[in-house]
C-alpha cells in the first residue's frame, strides 16, 4: 500500500501553497479575490472553477490535511481525525447520530461513493413550493454530466458484495426492483474501507480531483484553522476572523489570521455554514437562518444469515430501492430509499442495541450480519420540519432535531419493508436496531412485534451521514437565506455553496446534487467576479 502514488504528497513536494497545523505558521493577514470556507463537496467544485477564472483563491479547512499514506483502513484513526466531533457528533436530546467529515475534502474523503442525480419530484417540490422555477431536470443536466464526467461517475461493473446482493435478492423476490448505484470511483480495489478514506486514492473525492487543480493553479489552503467569524461593515463581509485550532478541534496557540476578500464562499457543510453565519451576527429578517436542517433520519435492520456476509469488504452501497419512495406521494406520509451499508467492527458496536452478554453474542456473529438501512425522505410535508441549529455558549453548533410522530411513522415502516427483505433473502433472524426489539425468526412474528414496538427518540436508533439545509434556496427572500444564484439574500458579497442551500433533503445521497448545482452557481459566479467563461475541467 506505501507504494501507491500519493497525489498529495507529490504536490506539497512541488511548493502547494499550504499553511496551518504541521505545514507552517499562518501571516497575520491574507489579501487575496475569493476566500472559501471549508474544503468538502461545495468548496472543492468552486476552488476549481474560479482558480480556472484566474482569481486569487484561499481555502480555509478546520480540519486536518490527510493523504492515501495515511489512510490504514483503521476505524480507531479515522473517526477521530477525519469527521466532526470524532463521527460521534449528535443532535441536542442525543437521539441521532450525525457522521460529517472534517479533513481536506470534507465529507467526499470519507463517504461512500453512491451517486445519485437530484430526483425530479424533489425539483418539481421546489418549483412549486420555493419558488425555484430554473431548477427543472432538464435545465441541471448539464451541469450534472459534468460533474460526472469530471469526477468518473459511472456504473459499478464488479459484483456487489454479498452485504448488497442479499438486498437485490431478497427484494427480487417480493418483486421488488432494485438496481445498481453508480460509484465515483477510478480503478477501484474494491476493499470496501470508503469510510477511512481511500488508501488507493480511486475515490474521486475532492482531496484528489478538485482541490489538486486548484492548488496547482495558485490557491492557498489554509488547514487546522476554523473561521471563527465573517466580520461586516457597511451591510458587505470585509473579512474573515480566522484561529489556529487542534486535530480535536480545540484551539491551538497561535495568532488570529484576517483573510480579506472582494468575495467570500462559505461551503463549511449543514450545521457549520449556516452557525458561522449566526456566530456572524448576520442579517437574517425572517428567521430562516438554521431552521429546516435535515438528515434523511436513517434507521437500521440488523440480519443473521448462515453464510458469511463479511459487510466489511467491498463497494460500501451497491443496489438500492426506491420503492418506498415511489409508491406513495412525495408531500404525504415519509417514504424511505433503502440501502445496504457496510459494516465495520467500531461503527457497528457503538450502533448496535442492549449491553453485556446479549450485546456480545452479536457481535461473535459480526461475519455473519447483514444491514440494511432506510433513508427517511425528511422536509416536503408540513409536519416534516427538520431540525434546526442554535449555537452553544462557545460558539459551537448544536442542531436540535426532533423525532416526531411523522418521522417515527415512517421508522415503524421502513423497519417492516426491511425486515421483510431480509427474511425473503433467507435470514434467520431479523433485529431491528431498536432497544426494544428482540431477535425474530420469522416475518410473521417480526410484522406482529416491529407493529408493537414503541417508536420512540433513543429507544429507535437513529443516525446520519447525509446533512442538508439550514441556509436553504429559495426564489424570494421570505422562503430562503439565498437567491438561486447561491448568493445571500441580504449580503451582495456573500455565497453559500453547499449542502446547506437544499431546501429540503434530496430524498437521495446528497453528494452530486451538491456537484451538480455548485457547478451551475460557481460557473456563474466565476464570469460575474472574472468576466471569464469556465468549465469544470
Ligand atoms: C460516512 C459518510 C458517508 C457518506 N456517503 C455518501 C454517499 O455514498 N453518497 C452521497 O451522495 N453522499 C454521501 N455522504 C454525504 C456527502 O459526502 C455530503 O453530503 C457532502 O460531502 C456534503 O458536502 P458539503 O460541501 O455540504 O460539506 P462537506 O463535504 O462536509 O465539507 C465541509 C467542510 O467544511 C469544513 N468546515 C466547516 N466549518 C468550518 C469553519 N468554520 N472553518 C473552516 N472549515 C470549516 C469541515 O471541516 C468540512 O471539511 C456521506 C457522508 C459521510 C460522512
Amino acid at each position: 500500500m506505501s507504494r501507491q502514488p500519493d497525489p498529495v504528497r507529490e504536490g506539497l513536494a512541488r511548493g502547494w501553497r499550504v499553511l496551518g497545523g504541521p505545514h507552517g505558521a499562518l501571516p497575520g493577514r491574507i489579501d487575496c479575490d475569493v476566500a472559501i470556507v471549508g474544503s468538502g463537496a461545495g468548496a472543492g467544485i468552486t476552488a476549481e472553477l474560479l482558480t480556472q477564472a484566474g482569481l486569487r483563491v484561499v481555502l480555509v479547512e478546520e480540519g486536518p490535511l490527510r493523504s492515501s499514506t495515511d489512510f490504514h483502513q483503521r476505524e480507531s484513526e479515522a473517526y477521530p481525525t477525519l469527521y466532526q466531533e470524532s463521527a460521534a457528533r449528535k443532535t441536542a436530546d442525543k437521539a441521532i447520530n450525525i457522521l460529517q467529515g472534517r479533513c481536506v475534502g470534507g465529507s467526499t474523503t470519507v463517504n461512500w461513493t453512491s451517486s445519485f442525480r437530484t430526483p425530479q419530484s424533489t425539483l418539481d417540490h421546489w418549483r412549486d413550493r420555493f419558488g425555484l422555477s430554473d431548477f427543472s431536470s432538464d435545465a441541471l443536466a448539464p451541469w450534472f454530466q459534468q460533474a460526472e464526467r469530471r469526477l468518473n461517475v459511472g456504473t459499478w461493473l464488479m459484483p456487489p458484495n454479498e452485504n448488497n446482493e442479499l438486498l437485490r435478492r431478497g427484494a427480487a423476490r417480493l418483486g421488488i426492483a432494485a438496481p445498481m448505484i453508480q460509484r465515483n470511483v477510478k480503478g477501484c480495489w474494491d476493499l470496501g474501507s470508503c469510510g477511512m478514506g481511500c488508501p488507493t486514492n480511486a475515490k474521486q473525492s475532492m482531496l484528489v480531483t478538485t482541490i489538486p487543480a486548484a492548488l496547482e493553479r495558485g490557491a492557498s489552503l489554509l488547514v487546522q484553522t476554523r473561521v471563527q467569524e465573517l466580520v461586516m461593515k457597511g451591510g458587505r463581509i470585509e473579512a474573515l476572523r480566522c484561529v489556529p485550532v487542534q486535530l480535536d478541534g480545540s484551539l491551538a496557540s497561535g495568532a488570529e489570521v484576517r483573510i480579506v476578500a472582494k468575495h467570500y464562499l462559505v461551503c463549511g457543510g449543514a450545521i457549520n455554514s449556516p452557525a458561522l453565519l449566526m456566530r456572524s451576527g448576520l442579517p437574517d429578517p425572517h428567521s430562516l437562518l438554521g431552521r429546516r436542517t435535515f438528515l434523511h433520519p436513517v434507521v437500521i435492520s440488523a440480519a443473521l444469515f448462515e453464510q458469511a456476509v463479511a459487510g466489511w469488504k467491498g463497494a460500501p452501497q451497491t443496489i438500492y430501492t426506491d420503492h418506498f419512495l415511489e409508491t406513495q406521494p412525495i408531500d404525504g406520509a415519509i417514504g424511505y430509499k433503502l440501502e445496504a451499508p457496510p459494516i465495520h467492527p467500531v461503527i457497528f458496536a457503538s450502533t448496535l442495541p442492549g449491553y453485556g452478554q446479549a450485546q456480545a453474542d452479536l457481535l461473535a456473529e459480526f461475519p455473519k450480519t447483514h444491514s440494511l438501512l432506510a433513508l427517511l425522505r425528511d422536509g416536503f410535508h408540513e409536519q416534516s420540519a427538520g431540525g434546526r441549529v442554535t449555537l452553544r455558549s462557545d460558539g459551537s453548533p448544536v442542531l436540535d432535531y426532533p423525532l416526531t410522530d411523522f418521522v417515527m411513522d415512517g421508522a415503524r415502516r421502513a423497519f417492516l419493508s426491511m425486515a421483510e427483505i431480509q427474511f425473503s433473502a433467507g435470514a434467520k433472524v431479523v433485529l431491528p436496531v431498536h432497544e426494544m426489539a428482540q431477535r425474530y425468526t420469522s416475518w410473521a412474528q417480526a410484522r406482529e412485534a416491529i407493529a408493537a414496538l414503541p417508536m420512540k427518540p433513543l429507544l429507535t436508533r437513529v443516525v446520519s451521514a447525509h446533512v442538508m439545509g439550514g441556509c436553504g434556496m429559495a426564489g424570494d427572500d421570505k422562503r430562503g437565506v439565498v437567491r438561486p444564484d447561491g448568493v445571500h439574500w441580504q449580503v451582495a458579497n456573500l455565497s453559500v455553496h453547499d449542502g446547506s442551500i437544499f431546501p429540503t433533503s434530496i430524498g437521495a445521497n446528497p453528494q452530486l446534487s451538491i456537484y451538480g448545482i455548485v457547478n451551475r452557481l460557481a460557473t456563474g459566479l466565476a464570469k460575474r467576479l472574472s468576466g471569464r467563461d469556465v468549465t469544470l475541467a
